[in-house]
């Protein structure tokens, strides 16, 4: 049996990648290992959407070379967005990489650990590094018979066709794919056989699911997995408000399983930054959008991500985005400082903001941000929610953790076979990300 260490960093998608693999190394003959001191392979799966998480990825290459001097049986694989984007440098760079894998080639790493450990030189993957396939091959999806958590991530499409002038994605990932909508169904039936309630759908740009293929539309998608008996909750993430029509919004209105909570990506409250960062859309747009999904949907929650110091950014442009903020009220926000993606177009432009200044509107923004979302947690209180318990809580045995459907996280007093129930919880109080709430009724 060989034993693998499985590394992680970055987004959900990658998650959802990191989960899938597990099954497929057991599927293929291997079983984890607690460290990679235990292992016989170190599977390292990257993100490097921004700088920070890329340096994590090298300083544990760095690490793992250092361990392979021990142990030179060793195998080391990397995967995911850096191994996409740095290809064949990588493996010049680390000499202790022995090869390289990316999202699409993940059910065919047991064959290829096998092979690898047999060769006694490095072997690069470069025919797997260069797959862009047109159609997701759904040995990608393997089904377990583990029994799931309430909540379960579901890919449904990935790469992007869009041209974000800040993001490495579309080089990274690739063009969109979609995967087959019977596929999803059937994926969708089988979780829910298996006891989750929410299925959180993946994509970098779900809105343009099935846009290249002759299968139906995302809305449509929605109305579909909305019949499966069972299933309580569907939530979804990326979307580009560009392709945040109708539609879409209809379904916030019409659909049993839609939660009111819509992650939308603003990413800045200055026309001319969004038009630099050629996002498709103005502050007016996205306005318009929120305005739209508010009258669907008057207690609909919004979350967004927000990009500080890109290149030419002027205070003015700062304060378009704090005004933007306080305007829409976001439920929370992930805020960051504009980074460098090598590949991209903001990479080469001029007039880069200075690291100290970036700093600094971060932290005049998280003030703002956190402030408004303090709010939104307050407001709450005295209300009666819907929770789907997920967990046993990390700080107490005697509480358990759970999601509002507008995606809030509460704690609870209750023991863990409220795991996987939906139950009335009445808010009491406001912590800084969470609400606290006991049982109601
Ligand atoms: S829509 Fe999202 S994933 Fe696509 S290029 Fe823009 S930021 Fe990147």
């Amino acid at each position: 049996m060989i034993r693998v260490y499985l590394e992680v960093y970055g987004c959900q998608m990658n998650e959802d990648d990191a989960s899938r693999l597990t099954t497929i190394l057991e599927q293929g003959g291997c079983m984890l290992a607690e460290s990679p001191e235990l292992a016989d392979v170190v599977l390292l799966h990257t993100c490097s959407v921004r700088e920070k998480p890329e340096q994590r990825v090298y300083a544990f290459a760095n690490r793992m070379q250092w361990l392979k001097r021990k142990n030179p049986g060793l195998v080391l694989g990397i995967g995911g967005c850096v191994a996409k984007q740095e290809g064949r440098a990588l493996l010049e760079r680390f000499w202790g990489i022995d090869f390289l894998f990316d999202s699409y080639s993940l059910h065919k790493i047991p064959e290829l650990l096998r092979a690898v450990r047999e060769s006694s030189s490095h072997v690069a993957m470069n025919t797997m590094l260069m797959d862009q396939p047109e159609d997701f091959d759904e040995s990608l999806f393997p089904c377990n018979n583990k029994t799931h958590g309430p909540t379960a991530f579901l890919t449904i499409m990935q790469g992007c066709d869009h041209k974000c002038s800040f993001c490495i994605v579309p080089h990274v990932r690739g063009p969109e794919v979609s995967r087959s909508s019977r596929a999803i169904l059937m994926h969708a039936r089988r979780l829910v056989g298996q006891g989750v309630r929410e299925l959180v759908l993946l994509g970098q740009n779900v809105n343009r699911y099935g846009k290249h293929t002759q299968d139906i539309t995302f809305p449509e998608l929605l109305r579909e997995l909305d019949r499966i008996p069972g299933l309580e909750r569907i939530r979804f993430t990326t979307s580009n408000p560009t392709d945040a029509d109708d539609s879409l919004v209809e379904c916030f209105a019409s659909l049993r399983t839609v939660c009111p909570h819509l992650h939308l990506p603003v990413q800045s409250g200055s026309d001319r930054i969004l038009g630099l960062m050629r996002r498709g859309y103005t502050r007016k747009d996205y306005l318009a959008i929120v305005e739209r999904l508010r009258q669907a949907r008057p207690d609909i929650a919004l979350t967004t991500d927000l990009i500080v110091g890109f290149p030419t950014e002027t205070d003015e442009d700062f304060q378009s985005t704090l005004r933007l903020v306080e305007e829409v009220g976001f439920d929370s926000s992930f805020s960051f400082k504009y980074s460098k993606r090598p590949l991209t177009e903001a990479e080469k432009m001029e007039g880069q903001v200075s690291k100290e200044v970036k700093e600094e509107r971060l932290a005049i923004l998280q003030d703002v941000t956190q402030r408004i979302a303090q709010k939104s947690l307050l407001k709450a209180i005295g209300s009666s929610q819907e929770v789907l318990v997920e967990k046993p809580s990390k700080m107490s045995k005697e509480e358990v953790m759970g999601r509002t459907l507008h995606n809030k996280a509460v704690v609870f007093f209750g023991n863990q076979s409220l795991v996987g129930k939906i139950v009335p919880v009445l808010i009491i109080e406001a912590l800084r990300h969470t609400l606290r709430g006991q049982l109601d009724g």
